[in-house]
């Protein structure tokens, strides 16, 4: 069994992701699978949910045979779901599978939506972690980024996480906004250190289209010359600066957008990151099994409408289904492997997946400080971090 030595955890865990897909309204730069929905019908998407879970079974009762390391309720937002209708679905998740006896339940929520009474019940209803969209303290970035929370609400929402009793509580916050300085991007680091949290996801502004290939109007701005992006040496000096403030609280890099404190690391993104298994539910929901030297990834029907359609009529709400070769897999597991601190074991990778050795490649990686070896496994320098996806490329 391989061990990831970062986490400690057994690496090819399985975990289950319950996509919530509705909000509010669109934020310009969200390329996620969302439903713009004013009234949310949580207890119908609860139900189907628990069907579509019901139909997965039934395809493939081998998903009973190993205990749920985790369950991570994303978005969407997620928070804008009755706490009664999560507790409903964990309950029908953990009479359906094992759950481990400590499986990490992290929920998205937005500080918008996020009073201690709603948190309270999430925390009842079984959610043990977590993860606060923060994105900045910042007014302006908060403005330009279409968010409608204050610094004080995420503050407020962050202090009713914990009057709500979580103890395992994360921040999100994004640079490389425009209009956003360096400055800023520190100082909101400084302020989220301060609330204490146990995890900092910190993420680079991305300008792409949405998941069906419509344009974002961050992506449409940009096209049309009329929305201006710190350029890369800003961001990459943003990213070192918010990396050495949250080192400096006790929040270590332990993965190029991720921060957290010993012990804290998010156990169902590290599941991703080493190869886990992950069974997938809701609208747009991406699932991943092992198969031989291979794998298959399905994604779910984006169209919310449609996957309830599919799945009240007892379909499997498949969209997309992709064969992943020894090849293909290697590819991804390395370009993710390397995302970690603790790096990857390649000989092992490569033993696995049959994938010629890149020796030589490794060799003039380590000689150029891009990788640095670690025990049996090789992970990114500091430097090699800003050019994590080129490295990785240069291994396959
Ligand atoms: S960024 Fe988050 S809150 Fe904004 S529209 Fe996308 S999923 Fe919803």
């Amino acid at each position: 069994m391989e061990v990831d030595p970062l986490t400690g955890l057994e690496a090819a865990r399985l975990g289950l992701y319950v996509h919530f897909p509705y909000c509010l309204r669109r934020c310009p730069y969200c390329d996620f699978t969302i439903a713009i929905a004013r009234s949310i019908p949580g207890a119908r998407y609860a139900d189907a949910v628990l069907g579509e879970l019901q139909l997965r079974l039934a395809q493939r009762p081998a998903w009973t045979e190993r205990p749920l390391d985790s369950i991570y309720l994303g978005g969407g937002t997620p928070s804008l779901w009755d706490p009664a209708e999560v507790g409903r679905v964990l309950q029908g998740i953990a009479r359906a599978l094992p759950l481990a006896v400590d499986a990490e339940i992290s929920l998205e929520a937005n500080p918008e939506v996020a009073d201690t009474a709603r948190l309270a019940g999430y925390r009842a209803a079984g959610v043990n972690r977590l993860s606060l969209g923060i994105q900045s303290f910042e007014p302006g970035v908060l403005a330009t980024l279409g968010r409608s929370h204050s610094p004080s609400d995420a503050e407020d929402a962050f202090r009713a996480a914990r009057a709500a009793g979580f103890e395992n509580v994360s921040a999100d916050l994004i640079h490389g906004v425009p209009g956003q300085s360096l400055a800023g991007a520190v100082e909101d680091a400084r302020r989220a250190a301060a609330l204490r949290p146990e995890h900092v996801s910190s993420y680079v502004l991305t300008v792409e289209r949405d998941h069906l290939g419509a344009e974002t109007v961050f992506s449409r701005r940009l096209r049309q010359g009329r929305l201006a992006l710190p350029d890369d040496a800003a961001v990459v000096e943003m990213v070192d600066a918010v990396g050495e403030v949250l080192a400096a609280s006790g929040l270590e890099r332990y993965e190029i957008s991720s921060h957290a404190v010993p012990g804290r690391h998010s156990r169902h993104n590290a599941l991703y990151w080493t190869g886990g298994e992950s069974l997938a539910l809701g609208a747009g929901a991406v699932g991943f099994r092992r198969d031989g030297a291979g794998g298959l990834r399905t994604t779910n029907l984006r169209s919310t409408p449609r996957w309830l359609e599919a799945v009240e009529a007892g379909r499997l709400p498949d969209e997309e289904r992709e064969t992943l070769g020894p090849e293909a897999l290697y590819e991804e597991r390395l370009l993710l492997g390397l995302r970690l601190r603790s790096g990857v074991d390649l000989r092992r990778l490569w033993a696995e997946h049959g994938a010629v050795p890149r020796t030589t490649a490794v060799e003039a990686l380590v000689r150029d400080g891009f990788l640095e070896p670690v025990g049996a496994r090789f992970r990114l320098t500091g430097r090699g971090a800003h050019l994590h996806q080129e490295i990785s490329a240069r291994l396959v």
